[in-house]
């Protein structure tokens, strides 16, 4: 048997301002580093030999079906607009159709140079390889959009970066990568005909009800706005939100110097090459309407009367900020166990969050404990959190199952910046177990694992990572 990749691409069919084709460059001596099973019969996929899977994955062997092609597309990489970058080292092989009847990509990641390479190498190296690998699966196990991981091989190469490093190849999946940045480009160019295709083509993919430009808008705007609560519930920090690390499906894409913060702070940031803190952990909110107006700027240049589209695009874009805040109440009642919305809930929330952060209490383990009242040994200040817990007492009548609502909200497992760290470590001298145990325990997330309790810890002093460097 034979691997099979039943493709069906639809991006291949645009026209050819919207890509560059371009096949993967081999690598000398690719090794199979996982093949994400699971996910492979999603796609419809029959995996074949390991050799092949091999051969495919690492880019050595285009499958049959494929139509390899690079993506173009512009971006506000920390707010300055760059009007032209592209898949410089990401190679899409094309589409399939699931067995949910969904339509995915499959894209090479690190596979070589590009068109729109600059002076990128093209390559990408162990490390971020399989930190996209586990986060981006364990993002998918806590229930958030995201792209998902289907196999990681390592080249046999060396990539140069903070020195020299192994080379790897991902192969990520997702329900497209068409970006913001995917429509600033045609927008920037004055390419019309090509703005309007590509707006057809994501209606099409992805919210097949939406009418015309600002239905697509309004549509990203609330799938956005539920991503961004989502990724606040659960202490995520992406990292990079430029305009083209922003999809349209309203998937966590590009994960590059991203991590899950341990000890709740607002401000905290964990990438190196975000001095002025832009992405910080409570930014991300307003990062994203940030990103939505540049949506709006690019779609509006195809309409008939761009001035009554700017006044429409405003409002949708203006709307966002209540829309993320009430998904984020939602999810932080859910957090507290609250399944009523209640006067009040918002000031209950943010009081708790503000002791939090006085406290330097860790910001999964604190809402997990919540619901097996250890809350307040979280707390530097033990009487910080009993004086809060007298209103939650007393909010908390007359709700349902706030214990099961609590458990399923509260993950007991996320992906430790400092275990990620200390897994690349070992995979890069060969030891491939932290990250088989990892991915383990991150695919079950809201249950408890006594035999993983030193994966919920969180960093001592000297554990802790201090910068997420990203050389990717
Ligand atoms: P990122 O911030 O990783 O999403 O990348 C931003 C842009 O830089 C994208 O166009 C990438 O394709 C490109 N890029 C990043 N790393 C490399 C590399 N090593 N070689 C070529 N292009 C790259
Ligand atoms: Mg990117």
């Amino acid at each position: 048997m034979s691997l099979h990749i039943p493709f069906d691409n639809s991006f291949a069919r645009l026209p050819t301002d919207f890509y560059a084709r371009q096949a993967p460059q081999p690598v000398k001596a690719p090794r199979l580093v996982v093949f994400n099973d699971t996910l492979a019969q999603v796609l419809g996929i029959r995996p074949g030999e390991a050799e092949e899977l091999t051969q495919v994955f690492a880019g050595n062997d285009v499958p049959e079906g494929a139509t390899p092609l690079a993506q173009l597309y512009a971006g506000h990489q920390f707010g300055s607009f760059n009007p032209q970058l592209g898949d410089g080292r990401a190679i899409l092989l094309g589409e399939t159709v699931g067995q949910d009847g969904v339509r995915r990509d499959i894209q090479l990641k690190g596979s070589g140079q590009t068109p729109f390479s600059r002076r990128g190498d093209g390559r990408a190296w162990l490390g971020p390889v399989l930190r996209e690998y586990v986060v981006s699966e364990a993002m998918h196990a806590l229930g958030i959009p995201t792209t998902r991981a289907l196999a990681a091989v390592e080249t046999g190469e060396t990539v140069w970066r903070e020195g020299a490093q192994p080379g790897a190849v991902l192969t990520r999946v997702a329900q497209s990568h068409l970006r913001v940045g995917t429509f600033q480009v045609f927008a920037a160019r004055g390419q019309i005909a090509n703005l309007r295709k590509l707006t057809d083509y994501a209606i099409q993919r992805h919210y097949p009800d939406a009418d015309g430009p600002m239905g697509l808008l309004r549509a990203v705007r609330d799938a956005q706005s539920r991503l961004i609560a989502d990724w606040m519930a659960v202490g995520f920090i992406h990292g990079v939100m430029n305009t083209d690390n922003s999809s349209i499906s309203g998937e966590t894409i590009d994960y590059g110097p991203c991590a899950f913060m341990d000890v709740y702070h607002p401000h905290t940031v964990y990438s190196s090459i975000d001095r002025a803190g832009r992405y910080a952990y409570a930014n991300q909110p307003d990062i994203a309407v940030w990103n939505l107006a540049q949506l709006a700027t690019a779609l509006i240049q195809q309409l008939d009367d761009p001035q009554a589209g700017v006044e429409e695009a405003t409002e949708i874009v203006h709307a966002m900020p209540d829309l993320t805040q009430a998904n984020w109440l939602n999810r932080f009642r859910a957090k507290l166990g609250l399944s009523s919305v209640q006067e009040g809930d918002l000031e209950l929330v943010t009081d708790l969050l503000a002791r939090m952060a006085q406290n330097q209490c860790d910001f999964t383990n604190t809402f997990r404990a919540l619901s097996d009242g250890t809350a307040r040994d979280q707390f530097v200040d033990p009487a910080a959190y009993d004086s809060w817990a007298e209103g939650r007492q007393r909010r908390m009548e007359g709700e349902p199952d706030p214990v099961a609502l609590q458990r399923a909200s509260n993950p007991a497992f996320i992906p430790r910046n400092h275990r990620v760290e200390e897994m690349i470590s070992a995979a890069v001298s060969g030891d491939y177990s932290l990250f088989d145990r990892l991915n383990a325990a991150l695919s079950r997330p809201y249950e408890d694992q006594p035999e993983n309790a030193d994966l919920q810890r969180p960093p001592t002093p000297d554990e802790e990572v201090q910068a997420t460097f990203c050389g990717t």
